[in-house]
């Protein structure tokens, strides 16, 4: 068991660890928190204790950030480690503290409005591309300039799918979906099907139609939300990166007599017979909301502009025959990245 010196016994007694709610100033604002102390089990005395008054401190912050609605330490580690990837000590140069100051608010202490106002701008990669190029020149060369320099580049190439994918809304609403531990991958055949049936409902106009090259695309979409909304795969299959974009072979061979005309359900089941979870219902729905109102033309133009595609053909001229093996990973990098930059930019 725990002792500490108790004042009142003038001994080393056993304590425990009492919650007393605390109301205190921190600048202009009352703040009320659970503060916790060491309470002697002899006598009952609160007893004064300079790691938990550290800790109480981190507390009562963390209270006045919240109604302040400003960055929570870990919000700052993580838009300088997770979004950015680079040190404290660079991070620092471009708000103008220094690393020790940063670090402190990394660990709690409460930062100034004015960086507080610096690092929520700095959420918007356009923003950091903005500060990084007006600071180039103070910045010395090597492993931190070069690593920021490469996530800008990726960042901003997100964004611009993000817009796209907003379309006109202010906001691209995210879906929520809670974590689960055992998720079912569905057959290729079931998310086809899906999308199939889908594209039968907009008959009406004859440019949005479900061909082979969109059917595509959006069994390409639907695997890389998945991954990035429940860190699972949807189904169980590998895109190649070919010249018209990410392609699963299997599918291209089974609609390719379609050629660029709707494939038609003429399997006679109804979505609703469809084997997949509610989840991943949401999902694809979802990812039919946002990308089938593109014609297939427009979105493969979009994955040709997006990092998995890219990065897997390299150098290869666009016009070129590949059947390189689009790695997860890489899908999983530019989606998850797109979907936490999305989150970020809506946050507070
Ligand atoms: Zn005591």
């Amino acid at each position: 068991m725990l002792r500490k010196l108790c004042v009142n016994c003038y001994e080393h007694t056993p304590v425990e660890i009492v919650v007393i709610p605390t109301k205190e100033m921190v600048q202009d604002e009352e703040i009320v928190y659970d503060a916790k102390h060491y309470k002697c089990s002899q006598c009952g005395e609160i007893i004064p204790n300079n790691e938990l008054g550290n800790e109480n401190f981190k507390l009562m912050y963390r209270k006045y950030r919240e109604k302040k609605s400003m960055l929570q330490p870990e919000d700052i580690n993580y838009i300088r480690k997770k979004i950015y990837g680079i040190s404290i000590r660079l991070l620092a140069q471009l708000i103008g503290c220094s690393p020790a100051t940063l670090s402190r608010y990394e660990n709690g202490a409460l930062q100034s409005k004015q960086h507080d106002n610096q690092l929520k701008m700095l959420r918007d990669p356009r923003n950091m591309k903005t500060l990084f190029e007006s600071n180039m020149d103070e910045i010395p060369e090597g492993k931190d300039k070069q690593e920021l320099r490469e996530r800008l580049g990726f960042l901003l190439d997100i964004l611009k799918s993000a817009d796209i994918l907003k379309g006109f809304d202010d906001k691209l609403n995210l879906i929520e979906i809670q974590p689960v531990d055992s998720w079912n991958e569905v057959s290729v055949e079931e998310v086809e099907r899906f999308f199939i049936i889908k594209g039968q409902e907009i008959e009406e106009n004859e440019n949005l139609k479900v061909s082979p090259l969109k059917l595509q695309k959006l069994m390409y979409y639907a695997q890389g939300w998945t991954i990035a909304y429940t860190d699972h795969n949807l189904f169980n299959a590998q895109f190649e990166a070919w010249q018209h974009g990410p392609v699963i072979p299997d599918v291209y061979q089974k609609y390719k007599t379609y050629g660029y005309s709707r494939i038609t359900n003429d399997f006679n089941v109804n979505i609703e017979e469809l084997n997949l979870t509610q989840d991943q219902f949401r999902i694809v729905e979802w990812v039919w909301d946002k990308y089938s109102k593109y014609e297939a033309k427009f979105l493969e133009d979009l994955t040709h502009m997006e990092y998995p595609w890219r990065i897997t053909r390299g150098d290869l001229p666009s016009d070129a025959n590949c059947n390189w093996i689009i790695e997860n990973e890489y899908i999983k990098k530019f989606f998850t990245s797109m979907s936490n930059t999305l989150k970020l930019l809506q946050k507070v």
